[in-house]
C-alpha cells in the first residue's frame, strides 16, 4: 500500500500527462514546486522568554495566478504531505477555473501548549518572518489546522502594520466582521452538496431515499449533514474521533440536535450520549472503521486523509463516495471501487468550494465590495456544476475514473497557463 501521500498525488499526476501526452520536461516541470521556503519565526513567551520555531512555505506553481493555500501550527511537518497539499491546491484551482495557483505551509509547534497572547505573537512573527514571500499578488494564505479566522486577522494587522497600509487581500478566511466573505465559513460542505446533486441526478437517486454516511463532525463534515439534511437527504451515519452514530431505521438524523448533544455531553460515539436526540433503541455505537462498511448510499469521508485503503476498500457497498476531505481514497482503493463502479467525486472537485470562495473573499477585497450570500451561493453553484460536467464529459468521451478526469482537467489548464 501507498502511504505516501505526495507518491499517491503523483500517480495520479503521472496518468493525466499520459492522457495528455505530456514529454518528460513538462512532467518535471510540473511535479516539483516552484519553492520550498524556510524562515525560522520568533515570537514572545508569556513568561518575557523568546521562542523560536520552525516555518515553511511550500509555494507550488503560479502560472495561473498567485499561489494559494493553506498555513498550519502543527509539532510535526512531514514535507511530503505539505508538498502533496501544495500540488492538490494547484490542482483544484485550476480544476475550479479560478485565477490563483497552489500554495501550503506553517509553523512546526503545538498551538495547544500556548496561550492566546502568545498565539497572537505566533501568528505576527510567521507574518514578519515570510512578509517578502507572500502578499496579495503574489501568495495569500488561508486557515489549516489550528489556525483560525482570529489568526487570520492578527495576520492581516501584522501584514499591514509592515506593509504600511490596510491590506485585507493578503489573507483569506477572515471573520465577516473583518472584512470575510458571506458563506466561507461552510462553503466546503456547500460547493461538496452541489457536486453531488448533480451526481445523484446521473444515478437517478431520489434524496429522499438516499442514506448517507459521513465521517468526521468537525466544520465540513457537520456543515455536509446539515445542509444534506435540508435537502431531503437522510443522514443515517455520522462519526468523529471518538466513534459513529449510527441510525438502524434508516430514518434520518437531525445533525443540529446532534451537534448541541456533542456541545453540551462532548462525544459522539456513545448512543446514549444523545439522549432525548435519539432514541436509544433505534440508535447503536458502532467503532471507528465501521462507518465504510454500512449499507448506505452515499459516502462522506470528511475528516482524515488515507481512510480508505486497500484492506477496506471491498467492504464498501455505497454507490458513491464524495470526498470532502483531502486525500481520504488511496490508489489501490481507487482501483477497488473503480472496479466495482463506485463512483468517487475526488477532492480536487469535491472540497473545491472552499477555495473558491476564499478566490471571491479575494476579490471583494481588492476591489472593495461585499457581496451578499445569494450572490457568492449563485456563483458557486454555477461554477462547482460547470466543472463537474466538464470532469463528467471527460470521464465518458475518454473511458476514465473520475479522478482520472479531473486531473486531466487540472493539469490540462496548468500547461495552457505555463504555455
Ligand atoms: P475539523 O477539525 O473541523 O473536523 C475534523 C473532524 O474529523 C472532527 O469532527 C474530528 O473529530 C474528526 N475525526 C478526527 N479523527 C477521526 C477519526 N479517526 N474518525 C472519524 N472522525 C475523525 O476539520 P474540517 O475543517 O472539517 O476539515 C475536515 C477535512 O476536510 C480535512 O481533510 C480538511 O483538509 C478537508 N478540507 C477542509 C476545508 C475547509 O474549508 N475547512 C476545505 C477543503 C478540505
Amino acid at each position: 500500500m501507498t502511504n505516501n501521500p505526495f507518491a499517491n498525488v503523483l500517480q495520479y499526476f503521472t496518468t493525466a500527462a499520459d492522457h495528455l501526452e505530456l514529454d518528460k520536461t513538462w512532467r518535471e516541470r510540473l511535479q516539483d514546486p516552484d519553492r520550498v521556503i524556510e524562515h525560522e519565526v520568533s515570537f514572545e513567551l508569556d513568561s518575557g522568554k523568546k521562542k523560536k520555531v520552525h516555518g515553511y512555505r511550500v509555494q507550488f506553481n503560479n502560472a495561473r495566478g498567485p499561489y494559494k493555500g493553506g498555513l498550519r501550527f502543527h509539532p510535526e511537518v512531514a514535507i511530503d504531505e505539505v508538498k502533496s497539499l501544495a500540488f492538490l491546491m494547484a490542482l483544484k484551482c485550476a480544476v475550479a477555473d479560478i485565477p490563483m495557483g497552489g500554495g501550503k505551509g506553517g509553523a512546526q509547534v503545538n498551538p495547544k501548549e500556548l496561550s492566546g497572547a502568545e498565539l497572537e505573537r505566533l501568528a505576527r512573527g510567521w507574518v514578519q518572518a515570510f512578509y517578502h514571500d507572500i502578499g496579495p499578488d503574489k501568495d495569500i494564505p488561508a486557515p489549516d489546522v489550528y489556525t483560525s479566522p482570529q489568526v487570520m486577522t492578527w495576520m492581516v494587522d501584522e501584514y499591514s502594520k509592515i506593509a504600511g497600509t490596510y491590506t485585507p487581500s493578503s489573507f483569506t478566511g477572515k471573520p465577516l466582521g473583518k472584512d470575510g466573505s458571506e458563506a466561507r465559513d461552510y462553503s466546503t460542505s456547500q460547493g461538496g452538496f452541489y457536486v453531488l446533486r448533480e451526481l445523484a441526478r446521473k444515478l437517478n437517486l431520489n434524496p429522499e431515499k438516499t442514506t448517507v454516511a459521513i465521517q468526521g463532525f468537525g466544520n465540513v463534515g457537520y456543515n455536509a449533514a446539515r445542509i444534506l439534511n435540508q435537502a431531503g437527504y437522510k443522514i443515517v451515519a455520522v462519526s468523529d474521533s471518538k466513534g459513529v452514530l449510527y441510525d438502524k431505521r434508516h430514518q434520518g438524523m437531525d445533525p443540529d440536535n446532534i451537534r448541541r448533544q456533542k456541545e453540551e455531553k462532548g462525544v459522539i460515539g456513545n448512543a446514549y450520549c444523545v439522549g432525548s436526540v435519539c432514541d436509544v433503541e433505534h440508535y447503536t455505537e458502532l467503532s471507528n472503521g465501521d462507518i465504510f462498511k454500512l449499507d448506505v448510499d452515499i459516502i462522506i469521508p470528511a475528516a482524515l486523509g488515507g481512510v480508505l485503503t486497500r484492506e477496506n476498500a471491498d467492504t464498501v457497498r455505497a454507490k458513491a463516495i464524495v470526498e470532502l476531505a483531502n486525500g481520504p481514497v488511496t490508489p489501490e482503493a481507487d482501483a477497488v471501487f473503480e472496479k466495482k463502479n463506485i463512483f468517487v467525486i475526488p477532492d480536487i472537485l469535491a472540497n473545491a468550494g472552499g477555495v473558491i470562495v476564499s478566490y471571491y473573499e479575494w476579490f471583494q477585497n481588492k476591489q472593495d465590495e461585499h457581496w451578499d450570500e445569494d450572490r457568492v451561493l449563485d456563483q458557486l453553484k454555477a461554477n462547482m456544476v460547470k466543472q463537474f460536467n466538464n470532469i463528467w464529459t471527460i470521464h465518458q468521451s475518454k473511458g476514465v475514473p473520475p479522478r482520472t478526469a479531473a486531473y486531466i482537467l487540472g493539469v490540462g489548464r496548468i500547461v495552457e497557463a505555463m504555455q
